[in-house]
């Protein structure tokens, strides 16, 4: 057995089988409680039943990259410094796009491991969290990195691996459907076959849970799918754990209408137009299925209004779960402050928060209701594994709601090998 690999300040055990770490990419409990009660998911059921199984908190703002990013470096975004895919640079002016390596702050798992002799993979459905999730991995020694998304493109020199679709057996997956997330999965079973690596992460995409709710036809044949992958995985031997970046909820009204929050809007008719800026850090290039509309935004007051004055005209607005100033949103939500609002603001599990409502484009949501994440209540996510935990873990489990960042120190250090 090799030594001890130190990460972020915690020390991870040297995997003795392969290690799979799955973010199911919107995976809300919800999801697993419908189908676990009518049977399609018997992997799942027995590793929960044989292994471990609770609900962890994810990141808040529950996106999909402040999670990936405390997953794969085991901390939580106060760390890592990723809170959104969006902040406002004050001095500039400018919205900054946070999905690059170079704003990751520590070191990831992954490439720890690397650094230690390990042999390593990562795989995830879009490219835009690729970069982040293969920092300082060092492709050329036998490492692989790289997303469905651009799967039929992959080279050796950029992502230690060439000819994908052959050694998958699937056709170039579409942006918008669930193969592009099985895609992931196909190639992470492949490759545990193949060349049997020491830690692989798998990391899909939540457009099955933003179109569809647990109770429909298209998200129970997706769960199934997965399902039947997640048993291929432990089958070859592998510490397979599970969890998710966040979870989802339906944020529409009777008539089927987004429930939405047009903060900009609001402070400008209080304030005048540029006293304040909302960020919806949940922006990104994939919209259609959710409109940039999320559960939680941030406020920079770029003029005379203060944030206490935010603060009040926000408070009393119906939907509202939460408006927090800076200091507070920190401590509590465990954020960089370099990278945090004025104020935070957090909707009820039913609402979200928009902009300026000019500013979003909606109409990818036609015909389907808005089902998105952000905010507080879409941060509990599972946290399964496909072993028991030692005596040690399972006191470490008992102590304290578990984080869902935690999921690699369970997995290694924890899952009876
Ligand atoms: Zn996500």
């Amino acid at each position: 057995m090799r030594p001890a690999v130190d990460v972020n300040g915690v020390r991870y055990r040297w995997p003795s089988r392969p290690v799979v770490v799955v973010c199911i990419d919107g995976g809300d409990p919800a999801y697993l409680r419908e189908y676990l009660a009518l049977g399609a998911i018997p992997n799942i059921a027995r590793f929960m039943r044989q292994g471990f199984s609770v609900i962890a908190e994810g990141t808040v703002p529950s996106f999909t990259c402040p999670n990936n990013m405390s997953i794969i470096t085991g901390t939580p975004a106060s760390k890592h410094g990723i809170s959104g895919n969006y902040y406002l640079d004050v001095r500039s002016g400018q919205a900054v796009v946070m999905t690059g390596p170079e704003l990751l702050r520590g070191d990831t798992i992954l490439a720890r491991f690397a650094e230690a002799g390990a042999k390593v993979v990562s795989i995830t459905a879009k490219d835009k969290l690729r970069r982040q999730l293969g920092k300082d991995l060092d492709i050329v020694r036998g490492n692989i990195s790289f997303s469905s998304e651009f799967a039929d493109r992959c080279t050796l020199r950029e992502n230690g691996i060439e000819n994908v679709l052959d050694l998958v057996g699937m056709p170039q997956p579409g942006m918008y459907s669930m193969e592009l997330s099985l895609f992931v999965l196909e190639a992470g079973i492949r490759l545990l076959e193949r060349n049997r690596p020491d830690l692989l992460y798998l990391s899909l995409t939540d457009w099955v849970q933003h179109k569809y709710a647990p109770q429909e036809a298209e998200a129970l044949r997706f769960y199934r799918e997965l399902d039947a992958r997640f048993g291929r995985l432990a089958e070859r031997g592998a510490i397979v754990a599970l969890t998710a970046d966040h979870g989802m909820n339906d944020k529409s009204n009777a008539a089927g209408r987004p429930n939405v929050i047009w903060l900009q809007d609001i402070l400008d008719a209080r304030f005048g137009k540029g006293d304040t800026r909302v960020i919806c850090p949940i922006t990104d290039a994939f919209v259609a299925h959710h409109g940039a509309l999320g559960g939680f935004v941030r406020v920079w007051c770029t003029g005379k209004a203060t944030p206490k004055q935010v603060i009040d005209a926000i408070r009393g607005i119906d939907g509202i779960e939460a408006v927090l100033d800076r200091e507070t949103a920190c401590r509590v939500h465990d954020l960089p402050a370099d990278r945090e609002g004025d104020v935070a603001v957090i909707a009820a599990p039913d609402v979200c928060i928009g902009a300026a409502l000019a500013d979003h484009d909606l109409s990818g949501l036609e015909g389907h209701r808005l089902r998105t994440h952000g905010g507080v209540s879409e941060a509990k996510v599972p946290f399964i594994l496909n072993a028991p935990l030692n005596d040690e873990y399972r006191l470490k489990a008992g102590a304290a709601i578990l984080k869902s960042y935690q999921i690699f120190d369970f997995a290694l250090n924890g899952a009876v090998a």
